[in-house]
């Protein structure tokens, strides 16, 4: 039970509202390995409030990436579930404008609090869904939980143009406000984070959701939406579960929808700028990367080989950050192999369920990692050389060693696109120049990192790469206070910090005539 003093009274009393829906599905339960239960899970989607099937009655296997096993049954949505979900969503919004900015701060802020006391739980969710290691999983919800909170705060307090006379005999102001529904479309590498990163915005501004996570990890989504139930009003949160079409694509193409955010692959934004068009939606992407780790003669070899080893195969390379193109000196190329190399190669890779010594797990589905091998059957057919790792281990679970590849040339497939796996190309420089040039000649703009001793190198460097965040000396670490977000078909718009509020939001010129 909560009780948090918030400005308007409806709140108030839901807030304090015990709000526990009966539910034909059954919980996610801390501290229990889902598979090992006797049964499987079999959840619902929440829409207005309540916890229901799929229109169809249809639902979809959730598996255990690292076992094969179906861990969980979730509802396969259909048009008609987006349709009721939009429904419930436009029921609320008008309840939803009348908050103050401090009533969702208080509701956001609870939900962080809740979230914040169940990490072993939502950790141990997203290793058996995705197939973390539990030290990855659990990191990141300390993260989240900062986001949620970041936000929430910042979003009382958004800077605008002034209120003035910029008319004799007028005076003009800008309103800030709401988009109204905002369809969320997540991914599967970091289900609760991107849940939270689009959520956090969304809500904060006074907009109503519908979340859609991955068709292959909706299990923290589902367990979010349970810890928020008896928190926000009916219909302000809502989750469907289902594939990217019928679910997305319907979400996108809605009329009544007003923005789609997703974070997903290029090839995902362009269809949902397809379906948005006849309805000039608004639009917030964030997608792929490749990111290039420019590393000069002067810097730490050491050191970054350290952090190749770390940013390169975080999350099994499933990350969009990951430091996967690796550009070295003509001085540094040599010793940072003989670095890197062993160091890739003792990555220990396995279930996570073995132990908290396991460093990397399976890759996402048994589709996703022939993807990947593709890549690396592909690069050494075309003269590329796989220095260590590659292979596929003789065990259940969707394994793949870590790899390094050499000799790529800057137009092979291996150096241009994104592998979203835990393979990282080693290219060798001849000077500067050609450094920033093949560091900017991909199609992504997400990330980059550069390394150097020399600070005037370094921020010269940061000049002319085209990428959101530019890491010096390191790759991968983010602050909440900071913005996130893609250049070239990297993204539009940024998630985190105070930024991510505008592109929740739109203005209105009121003009008033005094004279
Ligand atoms: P994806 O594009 O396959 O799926 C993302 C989401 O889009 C899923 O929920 C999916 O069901 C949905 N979807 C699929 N087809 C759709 C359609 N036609 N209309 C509407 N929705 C549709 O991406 P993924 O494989 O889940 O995630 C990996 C990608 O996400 C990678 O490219 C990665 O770089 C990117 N990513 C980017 C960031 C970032 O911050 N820039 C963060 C995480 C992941």
């Amino acid at each position: 039970m909560v009780t948090l003093s918030v400005s308007a009274p409806w709140s108030r009393s839901l807030i304090r509202h015990e709000y526990l829906p009966t539910r034909p599905f059954h919980p996610l339960r801390a501290g229990k390995r889902v598979e090992m239960m006797a049964e499987i899970a079999e959840h619902g989607n929440f829409v207005g409030g309540e916890w229901v099937a799929s229109c169809t009655g249809q639902t979809m296997d959730v598996i255990n990436p690292a076992t094969e096993a179906v861990i969980a049954r979730v509802p396969r949505g259909s048009e008609a579930d987006v349709d009721r979900a939009v429904r419930a969503a436009k029921a609320a919004l008008a309840g939803w404008l009348d908050t103050t900015p401090r009533d969702r701060f208080e509701l956001l802020r609870e939900l962080a609090d809740r979230l914040e006391a169940h990490t072993d739980e939502l950790a141990e969710i997203e290793s058996l869904n995705v197939g973390k290691p539990h030290s990855v999983a659990q990191a990141e919800i300390p993260s989240l939980v900062d986001n949620l909170r970041f936000i929430a705060g910042a979003s009382r307090r958004m800077d605008g143009a002034a209120t003035g006379e910029y008319l004799a005999g007028y005076t003009s102001m800008v309103r800030r406000e709401p988009v109204g529904i905002v369809a969320s479309i997540a991914p599967w590498n970091y289900p609760l984070m991107m849940a939270v990163w689009k959520i956090a915005p969304a809500l904060a501004t006074g907009n109503v959701v519908i979340l859609k996570p991955s068709e292959q990890t909706p299990l923290s989504a589902i367990r979010l939406a349970e810890l928020a139930q008896d928190l926000f009003p009916a219909g302000v949160l809502n989750v469907i579960t289902g594939d990217g079409d019928p679910v997305g694509a319907a979400l996108a193409r809605h009329p009544d929808v007003g923005l789609v955010s997703l974070t997903g692959d290029v090839s995902t934004a362009v269809e949902v700028m397809r379906a948005a068009a006849p309805s000039v939606k608004r639009l917030h992407f964030e997608l792929g990367g490749k990111a290039p780790v420019v590393i000069f003669d002067d810097a730490d070899i050491t050191a970054a080989a350290e952090a190749i080893r770390v940013a390169g195969y975080w999350n099994s390379g499933q990350e969009c950050a990951a430091a996967c193109r690796v550009l070295a000196g003509p001085r540094a190329y040599e010793p940072l192999l003989e670095e890197l190399t062993p160091r890739v190669s003792s990555i220990r890779v396995g279930d996570p369920a073995e132990g908290s010594d396991v460093e990397m797990g399976p890759l996402i589905s048994d589709e996703h990692r022939q993807r990947v091998v593709g890549f690396i059957d592909r690069a050494a057919d075309s003269g590329s050389r796989v220095l260590v790792g590659g292979g596929v281990p003789g065990r259940t679970g969707y394994f793949l060693e870590p790899a390094v590849i050499v000799d790529a040339g800057q137009s092979d497939e291996i150096v241009q696109r994104e592998v979203f796996g835990p393979v990282v190309t080693v290219q060798r420089f001849s000077d500067e120049a050609q450094a920033i040039e093949w560091a900017n000649g991909v199609e992504y703009g997400l990330s980059a990192s550069v390394w150097t001793r020399d600070v005037g190198r370094a921020l010269a460097a940061v000049r002319r790469l085209q990428f959101g965040t530019v890491w010096i000396n390191d790759h991968l670490p983010l602050v909440s206070e900071m913005p996130w977000g893609g250049r070239k078909a990297s993204g539009l718009g940024s998630d985190m910090s105070a930024h991510v509020l505008d592109d929740y939001t739109v203005i209105k010129h009121v003009m008033a005539k005094f004279s």
